[in-house]
């Protein structure tokens, strides 16, 4: 059997093997004509009709919501229903019909026309798919005027069992009703990584891959699929080769989702009894949902960069704080580190929102990024400041300084601080007076440096991404010189020693948030040098997890020391894996 591949973009996670299902749904023939005036009272109450019996359709699928899944899947069905209650949707048709004196199904099709045309020319990627919302509940008005059965309603059979769900797109009330049948992923021709439907699947677990293209052309009903939501592929009738491969890689994906699940609720305390702190590095929302699954204490790096990226208007005060509150409002209690605008180098804005002032910089990883583009352009870092203090006022917050190097900075940016709070108590704000201020220690001088920054900053977080590029003078993002970007160098590993020993000194905390502090390889070494909190990218949480549970600290800091004294990275490698080889 030859094997055809699709590709689209993965937007869950997971390998899953079935039979293709295609949802063929009837297409909705819309057409307008003129109703009677007479008739007209008549059919202003057969669409209000069908919004009532849509309504009632989706509060049947909401009871529908198995108890166990994650996140608030109601809230995605609440949404439909409370389009349903809404002007536009609810009464503007019905309005239409007597101004036009046309039928409800065309009434419905001007106003989803008008509405999407709104979401059409917004420059959010998030509200330009709400669209979909828009389309879903008018759709299923349609459905109900035009008498067509959604089919989906009526095939709760069992026939759903290991079925890849074919579809040119998907509800989220559609999903919601599948995967209770059994099935196994879902693949469709629209939808992004944005949509409710993709972050649904994402919080069900399920396989899924959006945005390929023709998919319904393409396959047949009952076609066997291999559906691979990490790398947005859908093999069509796999040989025996490729399955056996994707059902080895399956397995392994389940044996290490169950040890998620088990390590989740045990706590990261080492064999000699010592409690580490594991916190999330979080960059896009969907990071808040996969530190849940894992526990994670807090969130030790909340990185601000993609609130600014790929967009034309930089966000103002208001849409910062609001994005920072819904963050707050989830962790519910737990610490919170708001990192402040770490742009430039390797994550510049497009060209046409900023301009270096010099022109292109021919060095941006040295040039004018972070800490130093902020103190620069006070338009730009006043907003964040506020809305980062007026959180504050909200739960745990504390605010991280990045690509500090020089005393001055760190007392330009408090200075900046000040202001913030000024301008804040002037506009009668609310915000934690007290809110602690740390720093990155990301650039060597500040790690030499670390006792007297110690002075003037709450905590340290390493920031071995840039430490790593800096101590070695190796760009982190060129492969010519990568052989050389080495986190196990001795120069690096004493700067690490350096920043956690001023900080014990000095009373602050030192936690580190760089890619290291979540590489499991390197667990038993940060903790042989003192390192009790780590932050990282939740994926890593539970191997680095069960890692600590199997170490003895006390005996690692008395191992782990020489390290200092080594004269080469491929030395302290020799030495990590004997480290990591001890039971
Ligand atoms: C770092 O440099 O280690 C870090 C965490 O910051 P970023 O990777 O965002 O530069
Ligand atoms: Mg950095």
């Amino acid at each position: 059997m030859s094997s055809l591949s699709l590709k689209g973009i993965g937007v869950s996670r997971g390998i899953a093997i079935g039979k293709a299902y295609l949802l063929q749904r009837d297409q909705l023939k819309v057409r307008e004509y003129l109703i009677p005036l007479s008739l007209i009272e008549a059919e202003q109450e057969r669409f209000r009709q069908a919004v009532v019996v849509a309504k009632a359709q989706l509060a049947e699928v909401r009871e529908q919501i198995p108890a166990s899944t994650q996140v608030d899947i109601a809230s995605f069905i609440d949404t439909h229903l409370l389009m349903l209650n809404d002007k536009a949707l609810a009464e503007d048709p019905v309005k239409l019909i007597h101004e036009r004196g046309c039928n409800a199904e065309w009434a419905l099709k001007l106003q989803r026309d008008a509405l999407v045309a709104v979401f059409e020319d917004m420059d959010d990627a998030y509200l330009r798919t709400r669209k979909d919302d828009v389309d879903h509940v008018v759709n299923r008005i349609q459905r109900i005027l035009l008498n067509q059965d959604d089919n989906i309603q009526v095939m709760m059979d069992g026939r759903l069992k290991n079925s890849v769900i074919i579809a040119d797109d998907l509800s989220p009330a559609d999903a919601v009703t599948m995967q209770n049948e059994g099935i196994v992923a879902f693949v469709t021709e629209y939808g992004g990584p944005n949509s409710h439907t993709t972050i649904l699947a994402r919080s069900l677990g399920i396989p899924a891959v959006v945005g390929v293209k023709n998919v319904l052309r393409y396959l047949q009903q009952g076609e066997p699929l291999v559906v691979d939501g990490n790398h947005g592929a859908v093999l069509v009738g796999p040989d025996e080769k490729g399955l056996k491969h994707y059902q080895l890689r399956q397995r392994e994906e389940r044996r290490h989702v169950a040890e998620l699940g088990k390590l989740k609720e045990l706590p990261a305390v080492s064999l000699d009894g010592l409690a580490i702190s594991l916190q999330a590095n979080v960059e896009l929302p969907e990071d808040l949902v996969m530190m849940d699954k894992v526990a994670a204490k807090g969130v030790g790096l909340y990185r601000t960069e993609y609130l600014f990226l790929n967009r034309d208007q930089l966000p103002d005060e208001e849409e910062q704080f609001e994005t920072y509150r819904g963050v707050v409002r989830k962790l519910r209690g737990r610490p919170f580190i708001i990192r402040t605008l770490d742009i430039g180098a390797d994550k510049a804005l497009g060209a046409e929102q900023r301009q270096d002032p010099r022109g292109v910089a021919t060095n941006p990883a040295l040039g004018l990024r972070a800490i130093r583009l902020c103190l620069r352009d006070t338009s730009l870092f006043l907003p964040q400041l506020k809305a980062i203090l007026r959180v504050s006022a909200e739960g745990p917050v504390s605010m991280m300084i990045p690509m500090i190097a020089s005393v001055q900075e760190l007392e330009q940016a408090m200075q900046l601080i000040q202001q913030a709070k000024r301008e804040l108590q002037d506009e009668g704000r609310i915000f934690d007076d007290s809110m602690p201020v740390g720093g990155m220690i990301e650039v060597p001088a500040a790690a030499i440096l670390a006792d007297v920054f110690a002075k003037h900053l709450d905590f340290f977080s390493i920031g071995t991404n840039d430490l790593v590029q800096y101590t070695m003078a190796a760009d982190r993002l060129d492969n010519e010189v990568n052989y050389l970007y080495q986190p196990t160098h001795p120069a690096v590993l004493r700067l690490i020693d350096m920043t956690i020993k001023a900080g014990r000194k000095s009373g602050i905390p030192v936690a580190m948030c760089g890619e290291m502090a979540g590489e499991p390889r390197y667990t038993r070494l940060l903790l042989g040098l003192g390192l009790t909190d780590f932050s990282m990218q939740p994926a890593m949480m539970p191997e680095v997890k069960s890692i600590i549970q199997k170490s003895d600290v006390e005996q690692l800091n008395k191992k782990v020391r020489r390290v200092l004294r080594m004269s080469s990275a491929a030395d302290v490698e020799i030495f990590v894996e004997l480290l990591n080889s001890q039971t």
